[in-house]
């Protein structure tokens, strides 16, 4: 069965959605401290290699997002499995859906205001990792990154 097409937050639209949610916690980027600005969170991504058709979804899909800026500074890649082998192949980024996006941002303010992420709204989806060796954050293959996770 065909799934809906994904709704991708374009980056030039992050901005506006970070200033929504921020604004519901009642938080300004003015008032974000510098020094505590930007925040690593992970959440459902979806990839889609750029060398073949493979497209693949991980749950443990990290971006970094300043509160500041209010942007995406980072996202962390993956390679697809089927092409890693090939040295051309650096990985691409992950998408999220606008949801997703809403929760990672979520989350980023959570971490900010030092409270925890209100129980199961947290975590959804398969929580089954990916192999460490097509993963950036996984330092491609020299750690596994869900288990940096602080819950
Ligand atoms: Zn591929
Ligand atoms: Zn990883």
């Amino acid at each position: 069965m065909a799934s809906p097409p994904p709704r991708i937050v374009d980056s030039e639209n992050v901005s506006g959605l970070i200033n929504t949610v921020m604004s519901r916690h009642q938080l300004r980027s003015t008032e974000i401290r510098k020094e505590r600005r930007a925040f690593v969170v992970h959440g459902r991504g979806e990839f889609c290699c750029n060398f073949c058709p493979n497209t693949w979804e991980s749950f443990y899909s990290w971006i970094q997002i300043d509160l500041m800026d209010q942007r995406i500074v980072y996202r962390w890649k993956m390679k697809c499995k089927d092409c890693y082998v090939n040295p051309r192949h650096i990985g691409v980024e992950p998408t999220f859906d606008i949801e997703e996006t809403e929760k990672l941002i979520e989350k980023a303010i959570y971490l900010y205001k030092g409270e925890r992420f209100p129980r199961g709204s947290a975590y959804r989806g398969s929580r089954i990792p990916h192999p460490s060796i097509l993963c950036e954050k996984c330092l491609w293959g020299q750690t596994q990154c869900w288990l940096a996770i602080n819950r």
